[in-house]
């Protein structure tokens, strides 16, 4: 294909995937895409164990390592990075994730622009999966967004000023531990996420309250059994600042939870009873909103599709991540100008991360303005 028919076809196909209003692409890019024709889409894979830098616990389990799988998409002279995160809880692992990525040939496609066929053909190959086809779909917006020279929240259409606070999150530990934590980040947040869902949630909350007054969301993880102490312990949670519950009761108690949303007193966000796009139906009427992460909803296509949904539902939207590196968690960032609320800390939670990208400046994320997610490799 001849470079401009090329740049043609590309942008026709960014237009048709969301990618429309795109600036051409940057001298750079037209001179690498210049330089060669385009060749075929090339996949590379490799395991990645995230070290978390304190032991995790949530209402289910505890752990200090995620194993993680990195991505890299070439195409043209450029590479797209994506990855995969597998908390244990959602039944993926390293090996799932191999074999899924080792049936994927990105070689039928003739350019990354062709996000709904690829993502498409992605869902015939399995039904699950999600994040390792949230890893493709995260390169592939990267090497789009390079190839046409733009952040792809600008290519969205977003603006980065209104990319807000992200939450950080503080895990289930002992009153010393909790203490600790919270005062090493009181000062850098503006908003404190805190697992809830144990019989310690009381101790929990006057632990951080007996350090900080900032504003507080809490997620129970599916913890609370009882709805009817669950309204009275959201009520007691609306006094002490706190803004969102997150998952109050396991996701199958739907009637129970719509009880509690009509009840209580704060917006009731769903997290396990959504991953994807087609779950939102159900869910009106139960839950104020959804937590859309991409390692549950296979990437950023579909991320952005349930974000209008929600919004036609009037519902409101928080964007969250997995233990990540920057990779993914500045992929989901892209999407932070359009959501309430963002827990995108994955990236401050490990040791080992391998980029930098979104930061986090007086509590607010900032976007890199490089093309593409704009990683920098570590
Ligand atoms: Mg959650």
């Amino acid at each position: 294909m001849k470079r401009r028919e090329f740049i043609g076809s590309a942008l026709a196909a960014a237009a048709a995937a969301g990618l429309a209003s795109c600036s051409l692409p940057g001298s750079e890019a037209r001179k690498r895409t210049a330089a060669g024709a385009a060749g075929k889409m090339t996949l590379r894979f490799y395991p990645y164990e995230l070290q978390l830098a304190h032991t995790f616990t949530v209402s289910s389990y505890s752990r200090t390592t995620t194993p993680d799988v990195q991505v890299e998409i070439d195409f043209d002279g450029y590479t797209g990075y994506g990855e995969a995160s597998m908390p244990p809880y959602l039944g993926h692992s390293t090996e799932s994730v191999r074999k899924f990525l080792s049936k994927v040939d990105l070689s039928r496609f003739e350019s990354p622009f062709l996000l709904e066929d690829i993502m498409a053909y992605l869902d015939t190959l399995s039904d699950s999966d999600a994040p390792a086809k949230a890893a493709i779909d995260i390169a592939l917006h990267d090497l789009c967004g390079k190839m046409l020279g733009a952040p792809l929240y600008r290519i969205w259409g977003y603006n980065p000023a209104k990319a807000g606070p992200t939450t950080f999150t503080i895990g289930i530990d002992t009153p010393e531990i909790v203490r600790q934590k919270t005062e090493e980040c009181a000062g850098k947040y503006k908003i404190l996420k805190v697992k809830v869902g144990l019989d310690s949630d009381e101790q929990m909350i006057r632990t951080i309250r007996s350090v900080t007054d900032l504003p507080l969301a809490v997620d129970a993880n599916q913890g609370w059994k009882d709805r009817s102490k669950a309204l009275d312990e959201i009520f007691w949670l609306q006094q002490q600042g706190v803004v969102l519950v997150e998952q109050p009761l396991p996701k199958e108690r739907l009637d129970d939870t719509a009880w509690l949303t009509e009840r209580g007193p704060l917006p009731i966000i769903a997290d396990e009873a959504v991953q994807r796009l087609r779950d939102i139906p159900a869910l009106k009427g139960a839950y104020s909103g959804i937590n859309i992460k991409l390692m549950k909803c296979t990437g950023l296509l579909e991320a952005r599709k349930m974000i209008a949904y929600a919004r036609a539902e009037g519902m409101k939207v928080m964007v969250g991540c997995m233990t990540e590196t920057s990779c993914a968690c500045t992929a989901a960032a892209q999407l932070a100008p359009a959501a309430d609320f963002c827990d995108i800390d994955g990236n401050l939670l490990i040791t080992n991360d391998l980029f930098k990208g979104m930061t986090v400046r007086d509590g607010d994320m900032v976007l890199p303005d490089q093309p593409g997610l704009g990683l920098t490799k570590l």
